[in-house]
């Protein structure tokens, strides 16, 4: 368990097109310091507006996270998220010359590797957990997702994530996966799974002015009774994973690394959503674990206290 708060180790710069809107965006993530959280800058509009990725921004969550403050918003913000998330960066800015962060190749390979590429500065503050301490639960219709606390007293396993999906479809019907969070397992299980759609979708959704972007380069798209993509899957069970990293990227909306037991059925990002306001909602359920210096060595402190999210 990471005891210090992190920020990217250098300035990292990248460029790609919106999965939604099709714009080209610019991104420049920068270090930032202990206690400053994720944040993102629209420096296309003066005065360059910053937006906190914080739960209470979120102001839509269909087909992507859009976060906003005051009208001006950052969308498909949720595999950048994880993959800062799942690498165990905790604070840095975020340049975006656009209203969409760049889907890139539908994964968060791109992301990953250019963090590892600048590597991770530790910062002088101990990192501060959320760790559950009583069930909670949220659902809509037959969707679900359970949050328990962690499974073993050691805390090695900080977050285990239990997943399904289950679409009523002839290729893609029932996956499960079933996962433990760290940043080892998480890139060479989640980040390769690409964002994935029907193709009888696609046409609606481009006539709803969504997925302008989306194509075979960035997205696994899903016909009858096969994938379009002639280069196949990255792993059997992409589809799945791919749920896992955008839950992972939603989850990174409660500013605080969670340690727990998910169980999730069919979720989204609106569920997803839900459940980081419950949370958040509901400190009886949880305490906020922080080390602190004592005298002879550092040691975690499990608090009563209430953060403010
Ligand atoms: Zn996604």
């Amino acid at each position: 368990m990471d005891m210090y708060q992190r920020t990217v180790g250098d300035t990292i710069g990248f460029s790609g097109i919106g999965l939604h809107t099709g714009l080209p965006v610019s991104v420049r993530i920068l270090p930032s310091g202990e206690g400053t959280g994720i944040s993102f800058v629209r420096r296309d509009i003066p005065g360059s507006p910053v937006i906190k990725a914080k739960y209470k921004n979120v102001v839509s969550t269909s087909f992507a996270t859009t976060l906003g403050v005051d009208g001006v918003t950052v969308s498909t913000v949720e595999h950048l998220l994880a993959a800062l998330y799942g690498m165990g960066v905790d604070n840095a800015l975020i340049e975006v010359d656009g209203p969409e962060v760049p889907i890139m190749d539908g994964s968060a390979v791109p992301f990953v590797e250019m963090i590892e590429k600048v590597g991770l500065s530790r910062l002088d503050s101990p990192r501060r957990y959320i760790v559950i301490r009583r069930p909670l639960k949220v659902s809509e219709n037959e969707k679900y997702i359970y949050l328990m606390p962690p499974g073993d007293a050691d805390g090695e396993d900080l977050l285990s994530i239990d997943y399904t999906i289950d679409f009523a479809h002839s290729y893609l019907n029932r996956q499960s996966f079933t996962f433990s969070l760290s940043p080892g397992a998480f890139k060479r299980e989640i980040v390769g799974a690409r964002t994935f759609g029907f193709l009888k979708d696609v046409e609606m959704l481009k006539k709803n002015g969504l997925a302008l972007g989306g194509s075979l380069k960035n997205a696994v798209v899903i016909g009858d009774d096969d994938i379009l993509n002639e280069e196949g899957l990255r792993y059997t069970d992409e589809f799945v994973r791919h749920k896992v990293l955008d839950l992972i990227g939603d989850l990174a909306l409660l500013g605080m690394p969670l340690i727990g037991r998910i169980k999730a059925y069919r979720s989204g990002h609106a569920l997803n959503q839900s459940l980081v306001t419950k949370v958040l909602k509901t400190p009886r359920r949880w305490k906020m674990l922080e080390f602190v210096e004592a005298e002879s060595a550092t040691v975690p402190v499990l608090s009563e206290e209430l953060v403010t999210a």
